[in-house]
């Protein structure tokens, strides 16, 4: 339910988990709007209808909506623990299960600046949220911070691969 920053931290924790190949880690920072997808689809969250997104108003939506099994604080950590005990399995890693279990939890940490009605729990629980999204001002700082981090992720990527191969070609001298 947010913008590209997301993208950012998969970038980022490339280089400190080469063992993991980038999509895993992009999918890892998707992971909560993936299962948005799938309990809305399912009925078991109600689908956000976006009425107008602009600079002036940000973002407004049909009615308020809340995604404690996708977007609640508490199962947010449930689901970074879960992919960190997946990521465990697959490559017997830490460090590697401990950033992927990172990259999912940056999720909310990005929508918590993004959106205000992050629940605590389930329904009925307090919600929280900077929720810059619903002043044009704040709408228009997340969206350049989007574009910042993913600006910086990609940065970091690239100079860690720069690095490595620069690494590679003394090795091989
Ligand atoms: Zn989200």
């Amino acid at each position: 339910m947010s913008g590209i920053g997301h993208l950012a931290p998969a970038f980022a924790a490339k280089p400190v988990t080469p063992k993991v190949p980038l999509w895993v880690l992009l999918i890892a920072g998707e992971t909560n709007d993936i299962l948005y997808f799938l309990f809305s689809s399912a009925g078991i969250e109600p689908k956000a209808v976006i009425t107008g997104m602009d600079f002036t108003q940000g973002v407004k939506y049909l009615t308020p909506v809340s995604n404690p099994w996708s977007h609640g604080v508490f199962m947010s950590v449930i689901w970074a623990i879960t992919a960190a005990a997946i990521a465990f399995l697959f490559y017997r890693d830490r460090r590697t299960s401990g950033v992927i279990g990172l990259v999912v939890f940056s999720h909310w940490i990005l929508d918590f600046l993004m959106h205000s009605n992050l629940p605590l729990l389930f329904d009925g629980s307090p919600q929280v949220g900077l929720g810059l999204e619903n002043s044009g001002g704040g709408f228009l700082f997340m969206t350049v911070f989007d574009l910042f981090l993913l600006t910086a992720g990609i940065v970091i990527y690239f100079m860690a691969r720069k690095q490595t191969t620069q690494k590679k070609e003394v090795e091989n001298v």
